[in-house]
């Protein structure tokens, strides 16, 4: 028999599930309000430290794989099913703030320890997972143990990566205490029957409209490209503009291209950036020989995606053709969007339902480990607003009232998908 909010008593202790996040806030390579906890650094291993702490305080069985990523696990009564998962990161970009993935992590331990002081007794077993490097600080590359778990990365292309000092990630896992092979990281099959990630909005939806929880059936796929265009210089005043091939005007269609591309792409979640525009020499007497750009396409819809990478390609072809440029265009990496789980989705929104809290369904615009998370499990994300929708900013906040609200539902949301 499936509970029902009525009968089931949750209580979330939001006092000290604050205090935690307050305490975790504190464990940062710089100092307060600031937060940084890069991956493997001195700050994330002692927030390491502090997350097997806190789990084992809700009562949870710790254990780690060969990445760090951390899972902590009530068992159920029937544990040879597969589990119920939640989770998020407690890794932090320089300069953020105290909420983001640390509300998933520890709002996640809290709604598991109100089900046990309610007395419920899940028949599924219960996990709450720590993800190592969710934020592409280290490597470039975000969703790491995510990534490795759900065999979206192979491990040599993982083994490949290296940090801006040239480390490995074999170097500084060992250093960190992680042995073992990581292809030991990828789930087997059927591992979670369920994901629910809780999480800030980092967006300004849910605060401008005060809804108190929004529930992802989307998560848009993050691209991005590299492009390096090769002219010719010459003198400012000398070269005369018939017989110019300038660079960075090659470069301006193409920026111009992709906001055109995005525009008219069909789908209104598709974003374009060109957030990377360098130009060698760099002088005001100079003709451009060299232009760079990086290109973040992002889109909850494939087809749509795909449409506009293609315009932008054949639009950067003919800008370079009719300027006599050359041009070299890399893809840096290319996620697939992901969909979430409706069933899953229907049972978040009918516990908010229950509860008398307002939600709405939402697309996800950054990126989680939830994206991965949906290649291997049913998979849903639980948002609650955060100020402004700000993010990845010191200024970051989250209210007590709505970050216990979220732990509730998680916890009512676990406990239905346990039965
Ligand atoms: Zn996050």
């Amino acid at each position: 028999m499936i509970r029902t909010p009525a009968d089931l008593r949750i209580s979330i202790d939001s006092a000290g599930l604050e205090r935690r996040i307050d305490e975790l806030a504190l464990v940062s390579e710089a100092p307060a309000p600031v937060v940084t906890r890069v991956l493997f650094s001195e700050a994330d291993l002692r927030g390491r430290d502090y997350v097997r702490r806190a789990a084992r305080e809700a009562g949870l069985a710790v254990r780690e794989d060969a990445v760090g990523n951390i899972f902590a696990r009530w068992e159920g009564s029937e544990p040879g099913l597969p589990a119920v998962g939640s989770g998020s990161h407690t890794d932090a970009i320089p300069n953020a703030g105290r909420y983001d993935g640390v509300v998933g992590v520890l709002g996640a331990f809290e709604a598991l320890a109100a089900l046990k002081r309610s007395g419920f007794k899940p028949r599924r077993s219960l996990e709450v997972v720590m993800f190592t490097s969710e934020e592409p600080t280290r490597f470039g590359l975000g969703c790491l143990g995510s990534r490795l778990m759900a065999g979206s990365i192979s491990v040599e292309k993982a083994q490949a990566l290296r940090d801006r000092e040239g480390r490995s990630l074999d170097e500084l896992r060992a250093a960190a205490g992680y042995k073992g092979p990581l292809s030991a990281v990828r789930l087997a099959p059927g591992t979670y029957h369920a994901f629910v990630e809780l999480h800030i909005e980092q967006g300004p939806i849910l605060d401008a409209g005060k809804i108190p929880i929004g529930i992802v059936e989307h998560i848009a796929g993050p691209s991005s490209y590299r492009v390096t265009l090769h002219g010719e210089g010459g003198h400012a005043g000398a070269v005369l503009m018939p017989v110019r091939h300038d660079a960075m005007l090659a470069g301006a269609e193409i920026a111009l291209a992709v906001e055109r591309a995005a525009k008219a792409s069909g789908s209104p979640d598709t974003v374009g950036t060109v957030g990377v525009f360098r130009i060698e020499p760099g002088a005001v007497n100079s003709v451009p020989f060299r232009a760079y750009l990086e290109i973040d396409l992002r889109d909850a819809r494939m087809d749509t995606r795909s449409k506009a990478l293609a315009e932008i390609r054949s639009a950067a072809a003919e800008a370079c053709a009719a300027r006599g440029v050359r041009m070299e265009f890399e893809e840096i990496n290319a996620d697939p969007p992901a969909d979430g789980d409706q069933e899953t989705v229907a049972i978040a929104e009918q516990v908010c339902a229950e509860l008398g809290l307002r939600s709405l369904r939402m697309v996800s615009r950054a990126y989680h480990d939830s994206l991965f998370m949906a290649r291997v499990s049913p998979t849903t994300m639980i948002f609650i607003p955060c100020r402004n929708g700000w993010s990845h900013r010191p200024e970051e906040y989250a209210s007590p009232e709505h970050i216990a609200s979220g732990a509730e539902v998680l916890a009512h949301t676990m406990a239905r998908l346990s039965a």
